[in-house]
């Protein structure tokens, strides 16, 4: 049978739907602590949402074996929110966390407790993952005859906001397939990846670090030399370059300009400049002994003071809960200092009051710091915070602070555009142990630093807040080492 987490999990990584189904379970990692931290808040979120609707229909507590069929009998009695039911079809199953009776038939609905939307909410993008779980709901129920014929479902969300998912509408101006389209093409490649007919493969990506399948793919991709290993170049680059690239060292080895004509590559998607710099890592990654290299010159400012700045925060509670600052007198790693400001609970004051003590310290190092960061993560965040909390400063302030010429990006401004790293990839991690630098945690993750704050939260252990903050220090000392290794090329 073909379940919904079946193509959720396809939108994420076909080879993970051939791996569940088919792989060895004795080669899957451990249960990753975040992971199980989502689905314990999940279930959290879900008991709250239900206990605020007014379910008509209860099927959670009917035993496994008799839910179908008490879910039918449920709609036939035309029972206007059914909680927790389950559908089958054909080679098709959906558990929907809640049919809604809408006219003549039922529109199905998830609670998450993530957004209903994809990245910046006010831009209203569908989540492709969300809208492939509800399609497989919507269609189970129009082949029994149950649907409203409307082919609209809805995500409760992290908030409690009811989203509509109208899946006859376009994915978006560019992507003029609907979303029922490309839940239906997902479907037939999951059904063809079930029954074997089509082979998968897996990629490096962001994905995998959370992925059970992660140690055993990493294992198989270094193997095959496979040319996700370059930073940056993800599956759908790989799958249009594989018939002509077999392998890095293979990339390494021939000539880029072969695949170039006039201002494109033989390449869908990947322009020539693209090209060449994707053939240079793969020579890095090639070559032993290679090492990183800037690509041009390189002009960090020299100030009084350097400070490294990391943030951690939470998505599933929706707070900054650290802001971690580093600072040193240039030149002088030895004068390194760590001022953390740690909110002590995920209420707002709190959250406010670290954001506050933190706005603060950073107006006053700005006069005579150098103040670098990884990404754009913290810009983003401290936007948020500013919209949040408008009596500590406003999105404007935000801007205005981050555009000074102190503030730099060292992944957007400094590694991206003008270095190379003989690297899989370009995290703050990856570049600082590649310097030689050690985390003191065995485990170091952003997400796991999110797990040990709602342990810390629960609890109260001194040791897990400890744990948050050196691991946070360590971030911060990382970048000034990436600084530092950055100086020495
Ligand atoms: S580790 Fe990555 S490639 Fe492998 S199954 Fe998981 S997501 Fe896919």
């Amino acid at each position: 049978m073909i379940s919904a987490t079946q193509i959720y999990d396809y939108v994420q990584c076909p080879h993970r739907v051939f791996l569940d189904a088919y792989g060895d379970r004795a080669l899957r990692d451990e249960p990753n602590a975040f992971v199980e931290l989502l689905w314990e808040q999940g279930i959290k979120h879900e008991e709250n949402i239900i206990s605020s609707l007014p379910i008509t229909a209860d099927m959670s507590q009917v035993d496994k074996a008799n839910r179908e069929r008490e879910t039918l009998a449920a709609m036939h009695r035309r029972e206007p929110l059914i909680y927790s039911g389950r559908l089958t079809s054909g080679d098709l199953v959906g558990e929907p966390d809640l049919l809604q009776l809408r006219g003549s038939g039922y529109i199905p609905g998830d609670i998450k407790s993530g957004s209903g939307f994809e990245g910046d909410e006010s831009e209203g993008k569908l989540k492709k993952h969300y809208a492939v779980q509800l399609g497989h709901y919507v269609q189970i129920l129009e082949q029994i005859g149950m649907g409203d014929g409307s082919r609209e479902a809805f995500v409760i969300d992290r908030q409690g906001n009811h989203v509509p998912y109208l899946l006859m509408e376009l994915q978006g101006v560019r992507n003029t397939q609907t979303w029922w389209e490309y839940y239906q093409q997902s479907l037939s490649e999951v059904r063809a990846i079930v029954q074997q007919t089509q082979s998968t493969m897996g990629a490096l990506s962001a994905v995998c670090k959370l992925c059970h399948w992660y140690s055993h793919c990493k294992q198989e991709l270094v193997a095959q030399d496979d040319l996700t290993l370059i930073a940056e170049l993800g599956r759908t680059k790989r799958d249009v370059m594989i018939q002509a690239i077999s392998s890095v060292h293979a990339f390494a080895g021939c000539d880029p300009a072969s695949f170039i004509q006039g201002k494109k590559t033989i390449f869908p998607g990947i322009g020539p400049d693209t090209l060449l710099k994707f053939h240079a890592r793969a020579q890095l990654l090639s070559t032993p002994g290679a090492t990183a290299y800037l690509k041009e010159p390189v002009r960090l400012p020299v100030a009084r003071n350097e400070v490294y700045f990391d943030i951690e925060a939470d998505p599933m509670s929706d707070v900054v809960y650290l802001h971690g600052f580093v600072e040193r007198l240039h030149g002088q790693p030895a004068t390194a200092r760590f001022i953390p400001f740690f909110a002590e609970g995920t209420e707002s004051a709190q959250e406010e009051a670290v954001f506050s003590q933190a706005w603060g310290y950073l107006q006053s190092k700005v006069q005579d710091s150098t103040i670098y960061y990884y990404s754009k993560y913290e810009r983003t965040a401290y936007k948020k915070l500013a919209e949040k909390y408008s009596n500590v400063c406003s999105v404007e302030d935000v801007e205005n602070l981050f555009a000074l010429p102190a503030m730099i990006d060292l992944y957007f401004d400094v590694v991206k555009k003008s270095t190379e790293w003989p690297a899989y990839d370009q995290s703050i991690k990856t570049l600082a142990q590649y310097l030689g630098f050690r985390w003191r945690d065995t485990h170091p993750s952003g997400a796991a630093s999110i797990e040990w704050y709602h342990r810390w939260i629960e609890s109260g252990d001194q040791a897990i807040k400890q744990r948050i903050l050196d691991y946070n220090e360590d971030d911060c000392l990382a970048t000034g080492i990436v600084v530092d290794g950055i100086r020495e090329l």
